[in-house]
């Protein structure tokens, strides 16, 4: 059975228009894992029974002993509708906030995002985040509202409870898409209908579920359901509409196909030159193309070693093809091609564009990279929301496991780019830095269960981050020979300049028409733009002289000591973020001897250092959004978890039949949230952390805050000269 669906699979994979890439994707518990083995129970890929019970999307053991899920996984599939046979490629997103990075790279490789609504919770933080993402990438909504049997049931709702639930649920998310696509001329109307067909509702559980195509062909109205249900006839209710089929028909008929897709994707997702050939050949799906392959996720084959899969945009993937990796200087070698059934990899001869494809041989290759028969421009780097906010050290038990641990680490952070290794150059500890406590716990539990390394992890530790608060007048920075002068001023960036960086609309990398275009869309002004020398993290060098003998030979050390200076910020040696550094005057030694790097790096190091003082430089540290959910009498033990970390309540309604405590709270104080809280609520209550940016630490903590981090990476403990306006 499964070697024919491998050869249909095969078959279609030619034919793009009878392909369908798609992605589901939900709040965490709303049923998205036990939808995609309906899917698959349905394609004949698991057996009926064990939809619900064998996850099969969840390959990873601890994926399926936490009952979350972890990595994207891909499977392909195929399924009949109106006579034709389709390939339908499904990516399986990360529920759990913390591991959001994954969720955008996923929406990369897809067209179509199933989002799958809880109808007792209705659309909830996660809901906004996954359809945020979805849109971004030019990706088309559909809607499926889960656990209805739920409302039938235990809610003991009537046709006309139940349908203005539903209607609500509808209302809401289309107010989400609505707001999203306001500025997106690229899509016509998204928001989804039951009347078009682009809303579906059931139970996951009971493998039942209707849409409005599906009640026609039917004859099944609402009191039928809903008379079934209560008459456990669940089983008769699974035959009449089985869930797989109203929904796999919804997404051949509604989810664009890749020769729809991609012409109007490739503009939103590429930033490269569209008047190249490549762009299209990316455009018409040419299978003939330059091959073009988007890598979203590296996992690791126990046999194979480690996996590439991403979508094709262009040509045809091949055993023996010698393929450029962006980021990298040389050329890896395919090893094989494949596609994936049922989180199992199937080797096959080619991989035509429009697919996704699993290719070993990439060694170079990360999750994120663009890997290419020709040089070009890689695929923006892609957007991570979050950025890493904790850091811990992790060491191995024996030290013969040494090198086994940093091969791991190695791996662990090409898997999820949201991680980050870094060695500590004093200690020569590693340190591993990720979207939360819960997220680094994972991996670390990972090295010890799937790797056999027993570990040592320290505590974690909060990345904290330096911001100018305000503009300074102009300062000088003088090389050890005093022969070298530069004069700068430094100001806080706009949040929409911020913005516009940290979504790779305006970056170094793309033509320079394009990104002074960027920059003013996001109010900078022209003369400014024009004078763009660097962009690091969510800073920029404008470099504002004129005509100054020497300066553009000595500029990459100028860059050098920048970069330097932002690393390690003025107060506490954190990053800097958000500054627009203005570079108006420079004097430099005419003997190039002279003003070599340890002559200009200290000194633009040191102007940067005295500006952003002068800038009132503060700290930040990062926030999150907390949500619990709770029965009535442990609110006041919740609500009190969030307050007691210096966190703020900021709503609390009741949803079903539990309380809701929403509120904000630093990072730092959330560690050890997770015991606290179900000690306090004697287990009862679940929990939610998003990642929500950094935050200006109140004045009455700054100081005392940056002496502890100075102390603890043994800087001097007096603060720099000029930091006394605490
Ligand atoms: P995910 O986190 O979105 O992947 O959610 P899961 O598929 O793991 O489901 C979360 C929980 O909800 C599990 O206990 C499921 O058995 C349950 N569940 C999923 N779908 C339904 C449904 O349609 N009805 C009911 N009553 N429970 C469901």
């Amino acid at each position: 059975r499964r070697k024919k669906i491998v050869q249909e699979c095969e078959k279609l994979m030619d034919k793009p228009d009878q392909i369908r890439n798609i992605a589901i994707a939900a709040h965490v518990d709303h049923g998205k894992t036990t939808l995609s083995d309906n899917l698959l129970a349905g394609a004949g890929m698991i057996s009926d029974e064990t939809a619900g019970q064998q996850l099969a999307m969840d390959t990873k053991d601890d994926e399926q002993e936490r009952g979350i899920t972890i990595d994207a996984a891909n499977v392909s599939m195929t399924h009949e509708y109106e006579d034709r046979n389709h390939l339908i490629n499904l990516i399986d997103t990360p529920g759990h906030v913390d591991f959001g990075g994954d969720v955008t790279r996923a929406m990369r490789a897809v067209d179509g995002a199933l989002v799958v609504v809880d109808a007792v919770e209705g659309a909830m933080p996660q809901t906004e985040t996954v359809l945020r993402q979805a849109l971004r990438e030019g990706v088309k909504p559909a809607l499926f509202i889960n656990k209805v049997d739920r409302l039938i049931s235990e809610l003991q709702e009537g046709p006309q409870e139940m349908q203005e639930r539903l209607l609500k649920v509808i209302r809401n998310v289309n107010e989400l898409i609505r707001g999203m696509t306001e500025d997106m001329d690229d899509v016509d109307d998204w928001t989804v209908s039951v009347e078009e067909g682009t809303v579906g509702f059931g139970s996951a559980l009971y493998k039942w579920g209707v849409s409005m195509p599906s009640m026609q062909a039917t004859g099944l109205d609402f009191g039928d359901i809903i008379d079934m249900e209560r008459n456990d006839q669940r089983q008769e209710l699974h035959e009449k509409t089985p869930l797989s089929d109203v929904v796999l028909d919804m997404v051949c008929e509604h989810f664009p196909d890749p020769l729809d897709a991609q012409p109007r994707r490739i503009p939103r997702i590429w930033r490269g030159d569209d008047t190249l050939d490549v762009a299209e050949q990316m455009r018409l799906v040419d299978d003939d193309g330059e091959v073009v392959l988007m890598v979203t996720d590296i996992g690791i084959d126990p046999h194979a070693g480690e996996v590439a899969s991403g979508r094709v945009f262009s040509g045809g993937l091949e055993k023996g093809q010698e393929l450029y990796v962006s980021g990298t200087a040389g050329k890896n070698r395919v090893q094989s091609v494949g596609i994936y059934m049922g989180g199992e990899r199937e080797e096959v001869e080619r991989v035509p564009a429009g697919n996704i494809a699993a290719v070993t041989g990439l060694r170079d290759a990360i999750a994120g990279s663009t890997v290419s028969s020709i040089e070009m421009t890689p695929f923006e780097s892609i957007e991570h929301i979050s950025e890493p906010v904790i850091t811990k050290s992790v060491e191995a038990k024996n030290m013969d496991d040494l090198p086994k641990l940093i091969e791991t680490l190695r791996r662990v952070s090409k898997e999820d780019p949201t991680i980050q290794i870094t060695i500590n150059e004093d200690t020569g500890e590693h340190l591993i830095s990720g979207q939360g406590e819960l997220h680094l716990e994972v991996q670390t539990q990972r090295i010890e269960s799937e790797q056999g390394i027993p570990v040592i992890t320290g505590e974690p530790i909060v990345v904290f981050r330096e911001q100018p608060t305000g503009a300074c007048e102009t300062v000088e920075g003088i090389s050890p020979n005093r022969h070298n002068r530069f004069y700068i001023t430094i100001e806080p960036l706009s949040d929409e300049l911020v913005e516009t960086i940290q979504l790779g609309e305006a970056s170094m990398d793309m033509p320079e028409l394009e990104r002074r275009e960027a920059l003013q869309e996001a109010g900078m002004d022209k003369d400014t733009s024009q004078n763009v020398e660097h962009i690091y993290g969510t800073n920029i060098l404008i470099d504002d002289t004129k005509g100054i003998q020497h300066l553009n030979e000595t500029m990459e050390l100028v860059i050098e000591g920048l970069e330097e200076a932002l690393d390690d910020g003025p107060l506490a040696a954190e990053p800097v973020q958000g500054s627009l550094i203005r570079l108006h005057d420079a004097r430099l030694h005419e003997d190039a001897i002279h003003r070599g790097p340890a002559q200009v790096i200290p000194a633009v190091r040191n102007a940067v250092h005295r500006g952003l003082i002068a800038a009132r430089v503060k700290l930040l540290e990062p926030i999150q959004n907390v949500r619990i959910d709770v029965p009535n009498e442990h609110m006041g033990a919740a609500s009190g978890e969030i307050q007691g970390r210096r966190g703020r309540v900021d709503d609390m309604y009741q949803e079903g039949d539990l309380m809701v405590v929403e509120g904000i709270a630093p990072v730092d104080e959330m560690i050890g949230f997770s015991s606290d809280i179900r000690s306090a609520t004697e287990g009862r209550a679940s929990w939610n952390t998003e990642n929500a940016g950094f935050q200006v630490m109140a004045n009455s903590l700054q100081e005392e805050t940056m002496k502890e981090i100075r102390e603890r990476k043994g800087m001097k403990l007096e603060l720099p000269e000029g930091v006394d306006y605490f």
